[in-house]
């Protein structure tokens, strides 16, 4: 299998039409799963302590890697059923960034613009 999203896209379209899932992957139902799954790797840091870093909890790392991969599946799903190109968005996203945050009034400055 490929390692892209084309390839993780179509592994997941299998997975679903394997089991008569297809009619429950509704943009409104992945949608909210992606929240549900952003919500569950936030409990997972919740009450750590900033300055711990990831390194020295290797259980820690493993659930957050397998939260950030039940966004990750769920995100692709829903692209694939409201016929999204994830990395175009992804691509056209950063470069309205590059122009709303320049780096000369941004760099160093967490303020979010607004519009
Ligand atoms: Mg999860």
């Amino acid at each position: 299998m490929r390692d892209s999203l084309e390839g993780l896209r179509d592994r997941l379209a299998r997975f679903a039409a394997e089991r008569d899932w297809e009619r429950f992957h509704t943009p409104k139902n992945l949608a909210m799963a992606i929240t549900g799954e952003a919500g569950e790797l936030a409990a997972e840091l919740q009450w750590s302590d900033p300055a711990d870093g990831l390194g020295i909890d290797p259980d820690l790392r493993t659930r957050l890697g397998s939260e950030a991969a039940d966004i990750l599946i769920y995100l692709i799903r829903f692209a694939d059923v409201t016929g999204l190109d994830l990395l175009s968005e992804a691509k056209r996203k950063i470069d309205d960034n590059d122009l709303r945050y320049s780096v000369s009034l941004s760099r160093g400055n967490a303020d979010k613009r607004s519009g």
